[in-house]
């Protein structure tokens, strides 16, 4: 099968995405760091119709107005971000793909609540939100 695979822990929930990512990244924000427990989460965008679960399907949690974040019943794990405001886009926990090394990330978003023990050394940008001033939620 083309493309690259991931799931939760328990390996109940799973999924693919077949087209090259979007966006690869680090998020800092605050709602990310409550949904993981993680100082940090990265991400990866891809076309929506480009992402399909296999398995069983995820729980969802209405994490914004506009935001869902989707997860395995069974163990928790939180695997997908999804927003209203980028319909045509799924974004991706990358460490819950079979293979994160796929896709590192390129930047940093939400710098201003990152927690301050986390040293960011890489280089990569740093930005104060994603694309536009949104609540990502
Ligand atoms: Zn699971
Ligand atoms: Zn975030």
């Amino acid at each position: 099968m083309s493309g690259h695979e991931g799931g939760c822990l328990c390996g109940k929930v799973r999924f693919r995405a077949t087209a090259p990512a979007i966006d690869k990244g680090y998020c800092h924000c605050r709602m990310c760091q409550k949904n993981s427990g993680a100082p940090v989460v990265a991400w990866a965008t891809f076309p929506a119709g480009s992402f399909s679960w296999i398995g069983e399907p995820p729980a969802s949690y209405q994490s914004s107005r506009e935001a869902r974040r989707q997860f395995c019943p069974h163990c928790g794990s939180y695997m997908v971000f999804v927003s209203d405001r980028f319909p045509d886009e799924v974004a991706v926990n990358t460490a819950s793909f079979d293979d994160p090394e796929a896709f590192p990330p390129d930047m940093h978003i939400f710098v201003s609540t990152r927690i301050s023990w986390l040293h960011l050394a890489d280089g990569l940008p740093q930005y104060e939100s994603y694309r536009a001033p949104v609540d990502l939620g």
